[in-house]
């Protein structure tokens, strides 16, 4: 797999994260992606860690270019930290 280039986001000064992304996506057409925005907004603003910003969970629109392979994503997507599944006492006991 060649076809990746590491992109560097300086998200804070001094703090960098790296987004490996297809080459034949331009790196600020990437970042510009509503998703990505959130997810930065929350490194940013320090409500997630660099570590906890692998673990996000995204949720697009059904219609978003992204999930149709159309292109990059145009929506208004959820981004929020995935929730641990430790269970919540409705599942069955085994
Ligand atoms: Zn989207």
């Amino acid at each position: 797999m060649n076809n990746l280039q590491i992109v560097p986001y300086e998200f804070r000064p001094g703090e960098v994260i790296a987004f490996c992304i297809p080459k034949d996506i331009r790196a600020e057409d990437y970042l510009a992606q509503p998703y990505v925005q959130k997810q930065l907004a929350l490194l940013k603003t320090g409500k997630i860690t660099q570590a906890e910003f692998q673990n996000l969970e995204i949720r697009h629109d059904d219609d978003c270019p992204l999930l149709q392979n159309t292109g990059l994503c145009a929506c208004d997507p959820v981004v929020r930290l995935k929730t641990p599944s430790k269970g919540n006492g409705k599942g069955k006991a085994r």
